[in-house]
């Protein structure tokens, strides 16, 4: 993590025009589209400064006005003209210096790009004197210099954005829409920076505010205390030189949408569709169908690896190698979540300072939050953080099964286990069936392919005495006919029988599995002719769901610990294919602290 970018209290550094060469190479394009633009630039501004708090006051969701506040280094007073320059910057020089990019701002467009569409004030004070100079600029070239009174550090006002551009003022959304564009800036900065003490303040009303005390105090300070309950770490996970962190709250705390997702590459929020595709690829075998997690990811790469000039509005960032960290993060993602059980304990006490509260993200947003109604699943316990003792569901022994649905156990490290008979034996069954499953669809490495050719083939299958007909839909069919192959590979061999009824004569085996399947022959094949790359993921999860131990079951003892055996080999042993918990843990210190032993 030498390469590890740091945005602290950075010497005043002094401006200058960049040479054309330099200029040429920059990723041209609109930087200013909206008031959350500005406020990301401007953010950008005295992170690179080394602030340590900042303010952001919005007016009429910053149509009317935008200021940011920060206590970072200041600009030198000779400085000022050149600062609002266009192509002028004290963070780049060179060619060279465009390939290790340290720094969130780069080009020096920023507020030139403002100062063309608002009425642009900037107070800088670079010493301790007390005095700032000040730089007032209109949208028609006036530039107008005094001073005032100011501790070190910048003040960035723009008032009247694009007052005198109507294009631009026709594709904006009115105040409410664009304070929440600028909301989940802020936030997304916050989360990113949490060393930084955050405030955003729309309106005259106190909208975030962070302490600057970690990420853990951030998520709390956000989203409040039932998030900080909920989050898990994320890594910390090496790929290569690169290292992924953050963290991670799910299942009673999820969305119906992506706007929480948060990734960071060098504490810059970016919206690179590889690594949003492989986080969600992480999460969402793990949660419901339509739920995202509150999701903070933090990727520290060394900067020669990352080009972040590749658009205008620096909110993507090219990755060299960017598979091979795609994939690191998507397993990241899953181990977090996948491993977690439910935690059951007493309060949110210990968690350390109670926050400000704060309003929640804005109203839509808040509609899409769901915290689980605990009470309603038997549970009045609050979830405890998750520590690191929290994934302890190794060597678990069984003591025995409660209502033939769930199995009680004890872990080595003293906690209480409630385990969802069914769900773990579908976990179990689901994660052999995908083990097997990509060597018949020949997406797997050839040698995994090789090696599981012969099992695949042989018995796999059980012949049904009644062939079952299916009707599909035309499109259905289509697919099914399409698809026939690898689900002959798996055991599920169907033949089309005219218009778009297929015959069923073999379905998959499923090796530990109770139920027949036969009668499920019709749902099987709807799910193998899903309109869907994960065709064979429904497959799976019907598959395993179908065969699977099912609540109501009495188990045997050697059953119930066989059961658990399975726990230390699945890659997710929390949660079931379909998303739901299946592990609720009531850890020692839980139990001592409610029994007050
Ligand atoms: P860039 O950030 O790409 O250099 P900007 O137009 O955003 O371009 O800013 C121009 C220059 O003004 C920066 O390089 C920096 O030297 C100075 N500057 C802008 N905002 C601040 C600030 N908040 N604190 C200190 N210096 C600033
Ligand atoms: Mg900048």
């Amino acid at each position: 993590m030498a390469d590890a970018p740091q945005h602290q209290a950075a010497p005043v550094a002094r401006i200058h025009h960049l040479p054309p060469a330099v200029v040429e190479r920059i990723a041209a394009g609109e930087v200013i589209e909206r008031p959350a633009s500005v406020v990301r630039e401007l953010l950008e501004n005295a992170l690179d400064a080394g602030a340590t708090a900042i303010r952001v006051e919005l007016r009429a969701g910053g149509l009317r006005l935008i200021r940011v506040v920060d206590d970072g280094a200041g600009i030198a007073r000779e400085d000022l003209p050149l600062a609002v320059a266009p192509h002028a910057t004290s963070k780049v020089a060179s060619l060279a210096d465009l390939t290790d990019i340290r720094t969130l701002g780069f080009r020096g467009e920023a507020l030139a790009s403002i100062a063309a569409v608002a009425e642009l004030e900037i107070a800088s004070s670079a010493n301790d004197g007390g005095l700032a100079a000040v730089l007032t600029a209109t949208p028609d070239g006036e530039v107008l210099f005094s001073a005032a009174a100011r501790a070190r550090g910048t003040t960035v006002t723009a008032g009247d954005l694009f007052a005198a551009v109507p294009a631009r003022q026709a594709v904006l959304r009115g105040p409410r829409g664009e304070a929440t564009r600028a909301l989940a800036v802020v936030r997304a900065y916050a989360l990113a920076h949490p060393d930084v003490s955050f405030t955003l303040i729309s309106d005259g009303v106190l909208t975030l505010q962070t302490h600057g005390t970690g990420l853990q105090a951030a998520v709390t300070a956000i989203y409040g205390a039932d998030a900080r309950a909920a989050l898990l770490p994320l890594g910390p996970t090496a790929a290569d030189d690169a290292t992924i962190t953050g963290g991670i709250a799910a299942r009673a705390f999820s969305f119906a949408g992506r706007e929480h997702v948060v990734i960071a590459v060098n504490r810059r929020p970016v919206a690179n569709r590889g690594l949003l595709a492989a986080a969600e690829a992480g999460y969402r075998p793990l949660l419901r169908k339509g739920r995202h997690p509150l999701l903070i990811v933090n990727l520290t790469i060394p900067p020669e690896r990352l080009d972040p000039n590749v658009h205008p509005a620096k909110a993507e960032v090219l990755l060299r190698d960017e598979a091979a960290i795609a994939a690191a993060l998507r397993a990241a993602v899953h181990a977090a979540l996948g491993a977690a059980p439910l935690m059951a304990g007493a309060d949110t006490a210990g968690l350390g300072p109670r926050p400000v509260q704060l309003r929640l993200p804005a109203p839509r947003r808040r509609r899409g939050l769901r915290i689980a109604d605990r009470a309603s699943q038997g549970y009045s316990a609050r979830p405890e953080p998750a520590d690191a003792a929290g994934v302890d569901t190794t060597g678990l022994t069984a003591i025995g099964q409660f209502d033939d649905s769930l199995i009680l156990a004890r872990s080595a490290a003293g906690s209480l286990y409630l385990v969802d008979q069914h769900r773990l034996h579908e976990r179990a069954l689901y994660e052999q069936l995908k083990q097997r499953a990509p060597a018949l669809t020949g997406s797997g490495s050839p040698s995994a392919a090789g090696q599981h050719e012969d099992d695949a083939v042989a018995g796999s299958h059980q012949l049904l005495l009644e062939p079952v007909l299916v009707e599909l839909t035309p499109q259905q069919a289509v697919r099914l006919a399409h698809r026939a192959h690898e689900l002959a590979g798996l055991g599920l061999g169907c033949q089309p029988f005219g218009g778009s009824v297929f015959l069923i004569r073999t379905l998959p085996e499923v090796p530990g599995g109770a139920q027949p399947l036969a009668a499920w022959a019709a749902e099987l094949a709807r799910a193998a002719a899903e309109d869907t790359d994960d065709w064979l993921d429904y497959l799976c999860i019907s598959l395993a769901c179908r065969s699977a131990i099912r609540r109501g079951d009495p188990l045997s003892p050697g059953e119930q610990q066989r059961l658990l055996d399975q726990l230390d080999r699945l890659t997710a042993p929390a949660v079931c294919p379909h998303g739901s918990p299946l592990l609720l843990r009531l850890s020692a210190s839980y139990l001592t602290r409610t029994f007050e032993w």
